[in-house]
């Protein structure tokens, strides 16, 4: 007996079986069930997603000898002869291949003769978007008036092409990409059924190479166990498919990552010369760019195995949603020349050396901006009290006091206590929290104002603010920056205007 594949044999029996296309069976088992059924249907979705198994479940569920039901019985002859496709009222015509307006014509002459065998003579038209024009106003004229034993299910990938007069005569169900969990059930359970061990790596590689197709799907895995004799690892299925390894994959993003570009030609060399497909290699690192992208957003959406999504999460930070987005966009340009020019390595090599530059979403240039910015302003300003002397004014302070402990140790203690604020470019502050520490810098004023010309050769004003002497302590510089008097006020001691005036300067006085 001839191998039948596992898409054939695992073909949905009944409405249940069909996996992710709840919202549609549940619509039909109404109508079937409360006798609504009405002359066409078009049922649109990606390939592999069950359309054609939910049309023939439809036209069983209508014409079993038991039926009208839900729960076609699959033994009668209708049953029988609609899962052989060898029914005499169940016509199943391929769009792709019967295009012609002749093929329709004939199957419009046909239409008018009432069913043989069965309640309904059913028409299951499968890419109906290939037909032409015209075979579409013939077909028109009978959806327009069908005669009440004939039933019309078309199906199409691209709905978009259906001329609006076709789709206004039809009830129209939109059928859904197969998810990665309810595709792992289904995948598991066939490998229980058919005593086949493939590890969950190789399920992982299934699901993500089969696009939400459940027919792909069991594509993969037919050829798969069919040449490893039952036994599948992850890495049995890469070599077979031509997938490259997914630790050169994570090595290789880690890279992309660093932007370790001498790297990442040394890996795509390696995979050339181990014999992978460079084509295969970059559509595999955009569907692990995207897996981690998705990883990046909520992990809970993807699924994955354990193993991979370990990797995953350990990847997820080395990359902005902007640049993932940036990245999976180049590198389907990549996948899209490399199908049109011969030289796939070098495409592979720029494309990969373009992603690994490093990038700046909107959000991290505006962060960067702005600590451009404040370190411009800080440098300038620095820049002036100090002249070309790149050091700042802080330093610059520590290394006048410095000076001036190790002459005076004990005395000039309470100078470590006085504050330095900047004024602006042109002018400092000093600011004392008690009268200790304002007696203790009135000593050593002459000395701080020679050392600090020495230093600068700006001339540059000098604030002097005193606590209230009530106030002990001030926390912060701003913290007494605000009660500071606007002017130089005339209860100012004498002395301490004299020293403003040596910086040619104001003396200005904590607000008691
Ligand atoms: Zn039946």
């Amino acid at each position: 007996m001839s191998y039948i594949g596992l898409a054939r044999k695992f073909r949905p029996k009944n409405f249940d079986e069909i996996v992710e296309q709840d919202h549609v069976t549940k619509i039909i088992k109404n109508a079937i069930i409360e006798n609504r059924v009405v002359h066409s249907y078009l049922f649109s979705g990606p390939r592999g997603c069950g359309k054609t198994s939910m049309a023939r479940i439809f036209a069983k569920a209508l014409n079993c000898e038991n039926g009208p039901t839900v729960n076609p019985c699959d033994v009668c002859k209708n049953c029988i002869d609609i899962s052989k496709n060898s029914s005499i009222d169940v016509f199943e015509i391929d769009g792709a291949s019967n295009n012609g307006i002749d093929e329709i014509r004939s199957l419009i002459e046909n239409v008018k003769f009432s069913s043989i065998n069965s309640r309904y003579k059913i028409y299951i038209i499968d890419e109906i978007q290939q037909i032409t024009i015209q075979a579409f106003n013939a077909l028109l004229k009978t959806l327009e008036e069908p005669p009440p034993h004939v039933i019309f299910i078309m199906a199409t990938t691209e709905i978009n092409k259906i001329p609006i007069t076709i789709l206004s005569r039809c009830q129209k169900y939109k059928f859904k990409l197969i998810s990665a969990q309810k595709m792992r059930i289904a995948i598991k359970k066939i490998i229980n059924v058919e005593s086949f061990d493939v590890d969950d790596d190789a399920i992982d590689i299934i699901i993500r190479h089969s696009d939400g197709s459940m027919r792909d799907a069991l594509t993969i895995l037919d050829q798969s166990v069919f040449l490893k004799d039952k036994k599948v690892t992850g890495d049995d299925l890469r070599k077979l498919l031509g997938f490259v390894p997914i630790d050169i994959i994570s090595s290789i993003t880690d890279d992309i990552a660093k932007g370790d570009k001498e790297s990442i030609l040394v890996t795509i060399k390696k995979i050339v010369d181990d014999g992978y497909s460079v084509i295969q290699f970059i559509k595999d690192l955009k569907l692990h760019f995207r897996q981690i992208m998705i990883c990046s957003i909520n992990d809970e959406i993807i699924d994955v195995s354990n193993e991979y999504r370990n990797i995953l999460s350990n990847q997820k930070e080395k990359f902005s949603t902007g640049n993932y987005l940036r990245i999976i966009n180049l590198l389907s340009k990549a996948i899209e020349e490399m199908r049109w020019n011969d030289q796939q390595i070098l495409t592979a090599e720029v494309y990969l050396l373009k992603i690994s530059e490093p990038y700046y979403d909107i959000e991290s240039l505006v962060n960067k901006i702005d600590f451009i910015l404040e370190d411009i302003n800080n440098l300038k300003f620095n820049k002036t009290l100090i002249g070309n002397n790149f050091k700042s004014i802080e330093i610059i302070w520590t290394e006048i006091l410095d000076k001036i402990l190790n002459e005076h140790q004990l005395s000039a203690q309470p100078l470590k206590r006085i504050l330095i604020d900047f004024v602006n470019e042109f002018e400092i502050k000093f600011i004392a929290t008690n009268e200790f520490d304002y007696e203790c810098f009135l000593k050593f004023y002459e000395k701080i104002l020679e050392l600090f010309r020495e230093k600068i050769n700006t001339n540059f004003k000098v604030y002097i603010n005193i606590d209230n002497m009530k106030k002990n302590v001030a926390k912060n510089v701003s913290d007494i920056g605000e009660n500071l008097y606007k002017d130089g006020n005339e209860s100012t001691p004498e002395h301490i205007q004299k020293i403003a005036k040596d910086f040619e300067s104001i003396a200005k006085k904590i607000k008691t």
